[in-house]
């Protein structure tokens, strides 16, 4: 595994049910911030691939974007993790492009920007549409029941989605990744 491609809501930082729209929205799931400074610490190329339709509609505009990105940075860099690569989709959901999730696009960057073989990476996301951009861009998939996942799970999953390794949060994904030690 040489690429972890993460969803932010619901993933990284506590989903909202009209998404985060102010800096002082934003909290991490637990756990959320070390997991990727192992991933960091293991030599594994983080990225996130985020649809925020917010943008798009004209809701949150790019720099306060910028200052919701820069919480979850700051909470990384207190468990000494880092973001390596930001992949962020604006589409409005009526008119996306191949970029916004369920289609594989930002996925596809994020390969060619980290020169790194589809099945070399992960996505790691709560809702289907992350699991068929995965699919899509053929990468192995992990469903986490923070956020959307456990109703995502409990809806059940498409037969072409699978395999799907479904974990309790990304810190799990991630022990279960790197080994538990
Ligand atoms: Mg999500």
């Amino acid at each position: 595994m040489r690429l972890a491609l993460l969803d932010r809501d619901g993933v990284l930082n506590v989903d909202l049910p009209h998404s985060v729209r102010h800096p002082g929205e934003l909290a991490m799931i637990p756990g959320s911030a070390a997991a990727v400074a192992r991933l960091n610490h293991a030599g594994i190329g983080v990225a996130v691939v985020t649809n925020q339709s917010v943008v798009g509609r004209g809701i949150v505009s790019p720099e306060l974007l910028e200052r919701i990105n820069d919480r979850i940075r700051a909470a990384l860099d207190r468990e000494g993790g880092r973001i390596d690569a930001w992949f962020v989709c604006p589409d409005p959901p009526e008119r996306p492009t191949e970029r916004r999730k369920p289609q594989p696009g930002m996925l596809r960057e994020a390969l060619i920007q980290f020169r790194t073989a589809p099945g070399d990476a992960v996505m790691i996301g709560d809702s289907a549409s992350d699991l068929e951009a995965g699919a899509a861009a053929g990468c192995r998939r992990i469903l986490v029941r923070t956020g959307k996942g456990a109703a995502t799970q409990a809806r059940g999953l498409a037969p072409h989605l699978l395999p799907v390794a479904v974990h309790d949060d990304l810190a799990a994904a991630v022990a279960a990744l790197l080994g538990r030690s």
